[in-house]
């Protein structure tokens, strides 16, 4: 058994100061990270350590994520059991999510990293660790897909959120909570999502020249941002009110910009799906659907836009498109 633990930066890893400025900065190498984990070196777990990158996760790429999958896939190939990744907490959710809808190995793969950095008191980022390399040497958490483990507990990548700022017990799976939990070091797993066949590989100067818009809907909103939106992107994914609502005098906007590019319905609420035929007044998810919008579903925004980039790249429209779509909302 073997496991290799790719490190990507982020708070895990942020234990030094630059003269003169305030704040901390990434200075830890995967090395260091181990070496402050109490009973890691008791499991008995070979850790083959490759420091990838040392960025805030604010600054990582699609790219580069698709990168460490690349390195993960090589090293399960190769006979590792499992695979861990330590990067910043801010864009964990999105790096999981990009990387479960590729991963096509049994073998886990698991984000994890610290809310806490290791010059405060009580930092997370040791204890994050260890758990995630428990997990990612569990055979019980074969075949669950890509894993984010914080806080002693187990989320699908394809439910979790980062749900507070601060706190260390940020990692929620709002719509179906964790798929497990480590207690007293043991990995139980107690729920199994079904693995949906992953997405080929898309070629990434092909991902890099998809762009997909974000679009958060507000009270009073007049929609002026959408203006240019058409000019260099290639779809949009709009957070709606509640199940998937917009004012008004948005709806005929929206409606046109489905009929140029794809555009997806999700929700701004953070758990919960849009719906598909509850309400009928303009502006409503039945309305917003018959001018062409794409349902959402359950998908958060975030991984609404994930996923709708990965398949505009992939050269999907139509009903192809939304035929895809219909296996991850
Ligand atoms: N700003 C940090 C980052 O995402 C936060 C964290 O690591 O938790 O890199």
């Amino acid at each position: 058994m073997s496991i290799v633990l790719i490190t990507l930066g982020g708070t895990i890893a942020m234990g030094g100061v630059d003269a003169g400025r305030p704040g901390v900065v990434t200075r830890l190498t995967g090395a260091d990270l181990t070496a402050a984990v109490p009973g890691l070196a008791d499991l008995g777990v070979p850790l083959d350590v490759r420091d990838v990158r040392a960025v805030p996760s604010a600054s990582l790429t699609y790219r580069q994520v698709l990168d460490v999958v690349d390195v993960a896939s090589a090293a399960v190939a190769d006979g590792a059991t499992g695979v861990v990744v330590t990067q910043g907490t801010d864009t964990l959710e999105e790096s999981a999510y990009l990387a479960d809808l590729v991963w096509r190995h049994p073998a886990p793969l698991v984000f994890t990293g610290a809310m806490r950095n290791p010059t405060l008191a009580g930092p997370d980022g040791p204890a994050n660790l260890l758990a995630a390399v428990r997990v990612a040497a569990a055979p019980a958490a074969c075949d669950l897909g890509v894993l984010a483990v914080m806080n002693d507990e187990v989320h699908a990548a394809r439910w979790v959120r980062k749900t507070h700022s601060t706190s260390t017990a940020t990692f929620a799976s709002p719509n179906a909570g964790p798929v497990g939990h480590v207690i007293e070091g043991a990995v139980r797993v107690l729920a199994r999502p079904e693995r949906r066949e992953p997405l080929p590989r898309v070629d990434p100067n092909r991902l890099d020249a998809t762009r997909v818009a974000l679009y958060t809907v507000t009270l009073d909103d007049d929609g002026l941002l959408l203006g240019g939106i058409t000019e260099g992107h290639h779809g949009l994914v709009v957070a709606g009110f509640g199940v998937g609502h917009v004012p008004a005098d948005l709806a005929p906007l929206l409606g046109d910009l489905a009929a140029r590019m794809p555009v997806l319905l999700t929700s701004r609420s953070g758990a919960g799906s849009v719906l598909r035929r509850t309400y009928g007044a303009v502006g409503s998810e039945a309305d917003l659907r018959r001018r062409g919008l794409l349902d959402g579903g359950l998908l958060d925004p975030y991984k609404g836009r994930i996923l709708l980039r990965l398949l505009l790249a992939a050269g999907l429209g139509g009903e192809a498109l939304d035929t895809a779509l219909a296996r991850f909302r």
